[in-house]
């Protein structure tokens, strides 16, 4: 018998903490393009009994995509996620959304997104151990995108993955000139109008990563936890590469 859910349907998420070992079920119901939770379930979290299901074993894997902006980070994403069942985490998408909803961490976060400026850490860090906290019940890990973005960020996120005594598995980096770059991200800012994709700001927003955030490749470097690649050509063979290294150092 198949049930048509009215409307927009219904369902029932279900996600793992992975920092407290629980499940969660959370039913929604749609109607258009509303989305109600039912908040009486929403906080029915199961402890697993005796030390768990096995969920603590879960492997959990976190791999960071790294590179300049425009290097094409998230292009590759979408499909390095899609593939290996991560749970895609873009700093730069969850803060253009608060930006956008005009909610309180979007309006702080606007003048530096605006500036080119990195939003200052323990924002950043905030909002990342939100986005770690749980993942779905068919998800395997994280996909970083756009994080770490200084050694504080860094440092940051492998003392709460040592916390369930994992640590990021891989680093990717990027590789793409500076003058592709920047061809790249005008056409982008024309396309999508995205508001700090125009030539002032991405030359403030290349001197930043190259000042602050190119550290962060040093940092995992010296844990043998970095590959570069190069983002030059075409998507499909970037990703192939990409797909090789992580086989290769998630084994
Ligand atoms: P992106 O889409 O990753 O290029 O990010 C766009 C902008 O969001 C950046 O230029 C920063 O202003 C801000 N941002 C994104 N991720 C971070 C981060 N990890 N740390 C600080 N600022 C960030």
């Amino acid at each position: 018998m198949v049930f048509k859910p009215p409307f927009g349907g219904w369902g029932i998420d279900v996600s793992y903490s992975i920092f407290q070992n629980t499940w969660s079920l959370s039913p929604h119901l749609g109607v258009g393009v509303l989305m109600f939770r039912i908040l009486f379930f929403k906080y029915l979290v199961f402890k697993p009994p005796f030390g768990g299901w096995g969920s603590q074993n879960l492997i959990i894997m976190t791999i960071i995509l790294f590179g300049p902006p425009g290097c094409g980070k998230g292009t590759q994403s979408a499909l390095i996620a899609d593939k290996y069942k991560l749970k895609h985490i873009s700093t730069g998408d969850i803060l253009r959304n608060e930006m956008e909803l005009k909610t309180e961490l979007g309006l702080a976060a606007k003048s530096y997104v605006a500036g080119g400026k990195l939003v200052p850490d323990d924002v950043i860090i905030d909002m990342l151990m939100q986005a770690i906290k749980t993942i779905e019940i068919n998800q395997n890990g994280f996909l970083l995108d756009g994080f770490p973005r200084t050694i504080a960020q860094a440092e940051a996120l492998e003392m709460k993955l040592a916390e369930r005594n994992k640590q990021t598995n891989l680093l990717i980096d990027m590789q793409v000139n500076e003058e592709e770059l920047v061809k790249r991200m005008l056409i982008r800012g024309e396309l999508t109008g995205r508001t700090d994709d125009n030539a002032e700001t991405i030359k403030k927003r290349l001197q930043v990563y190259s000042e602050l955030t190119y550290p962060v490749k040093t940092y995992y470097q010296n844990l043998n936890k970095c590959v570069s690649i190069n983002g030059l050509g075409e998507i499909n063979e970037i990703f192939k590469t990409i797909c090789t290294e992580i086989d290769k150092h998630t084994k």
